[in-house]
């Protein structure tokens, strides 16, 4: 049981040791995947065992309790959240959250192969914004990439969620020798359909079973420049606590976001941690160091200070920044763990 208040009079903070004040949570509900994309998955993923996941009722005290403790922004993620049993009563849950006020916005990360079938309920619970991955237009490609997605069901979940209300921003990771020659098609797509747009640059997270991750790297520097060979870009000073940076197309009037965590490093300003779908909190994308929580919270259940104090305490651990860096033509500083165990 959550014996936390749903609105806290003021919200307590969580600062961390270089005065920053986190108030984002991103959380994995699940590591499985309908796809298997080939920067994020091998093609023979052992997922856990079920019992290690943190139930849905269990996702929903510890977010609560982030909230309580003046989280106002929440970001679902996985593995691919919608394919999670019950989800819905999840999201449902935390718009307790939203009607209260104390959690400003909840949003959601998905592949989109199950945004048709959800779409309506997200936005009914709240949901205003949502990510959607999409590296390729092309559907062989988009088949080749993520191993088992078809482009038309993600297609068609798009224009659901659009339907419903969402404002879908696409997410794509940049890829050397696989996409290049589409940025100005995906550009113009988003442009069309008034989407925003954000490129990624590939991060080392997880064993790939053999993939070259230093040959999937294009840097985003270079995307950059191949943008500006045809549209006029004009830097935006807009942040949002995270690792991305805007620009504006000024032909289109368009927004491009770049997260650029191995060229540039924007750590100063983070105000986010990240909870696996095992209940460990991740103070950083980049560092190994984490905290366990499932456990401290599994053995009061009636009473969420144990709780509260672990995540107070971890919090005083968030490190500086991360340590990613392919400058030596190899993965230094790569996670073992997968993003899709994190969350990305
Ligand atoms: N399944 C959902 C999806 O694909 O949007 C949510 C989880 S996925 C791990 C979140 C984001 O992480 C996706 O945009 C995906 O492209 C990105 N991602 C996965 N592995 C990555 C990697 N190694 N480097 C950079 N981005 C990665
Ligand atoms: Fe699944 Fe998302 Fe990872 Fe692709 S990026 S395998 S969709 S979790």
């Amino acid at each position: 049981m959550n014996t936390q208040p749903t609105t806290p009079q003021p919200a307590p903070r969580l600062i961390d040791p270089f005065a920053r004040e986190i108030n984002y949570l991103r959380v994995s509900v699940t590591d499985r995947c309908d796809f298997r994309c080939v920067y994020c998955m091998s093609e023979n993923m052992t997922f856990l065992p079920k019992k290690e996941l943190l139930t849905l009722e269990e996702l929903d005290r510890m977010c609560s309790t982030f909230i309580g403790l003046g989280v106002n922004k929440l970001r679902i993620t996985g593995g691919e959240p919608l394919v999670r049993r019950g989800i819905m009563n999840f999201f449902n849950g935390m718009s307790r959250h939203l009607d209260s006020g104390a959690l400003q916005e909840l949003t959601l990360t998905t592949n989109g192969s199950q945004l048709e079938r959800f779409a309506d309920d997200l936005y009914a619970a709240g949901v205003r914004r949502i990510n959607v991955s999409l590296d390729t237009l092309d559907s062989d490609k988009f088949a080749r990439v993520t191993r088992w997605g078809k482009l038309d069901q993600v297609l068609r979940g798009i224009e659901a969620a659009r339907k419903a209300g969402l404002r879908v921003k696409i997410n794509t990771v940049a890829l050397k020798g696989f996409n290049e020659d589409e940025i100005f098609d995906l550009a113009a797509w988003c442009a069309r359909e008034d989407m925003d747009l954000t490129f990624i640059e590939v991060m080392p997270m997880g064993d790939l079973g053999g993939e070259d991750r230093v040959g999937q790297y294009w840097s985003l520097e270079e995307l950059r420049g191949h943008l500006a060979t045809q549209y006029t870009l004009t830097e935006l000073t807009e942040r949002t606590g995270g690792p991305a940076r805007y620009v504006r197309l000024e032909e289109t009037n368009q927004k491009i976001g770049f997260i650029t965590p191995l060229t540039h490093n924007f750590c100063e300003s983070c105000n986010r941690v990240r909870m696996t779908c095992t209940g460990e909190l991740y103070m950083c994308l980049g560092q190994e160091d984490n905290a366990s929580l499932r456990d401290i919270m599994r053995a009061t259940p009636e009473d969420d200070a144990p709780l509260i104090r672990a995540i107070e305490e971890a919090i005083s651990r968030k490190p500086k920044g991360h340590d990613f860096d392919y400058s030596r033509q190899q993965e230094d500083g790569k996670m073992t763990r997968h993003m899709s165990h994190t969350g990305g």
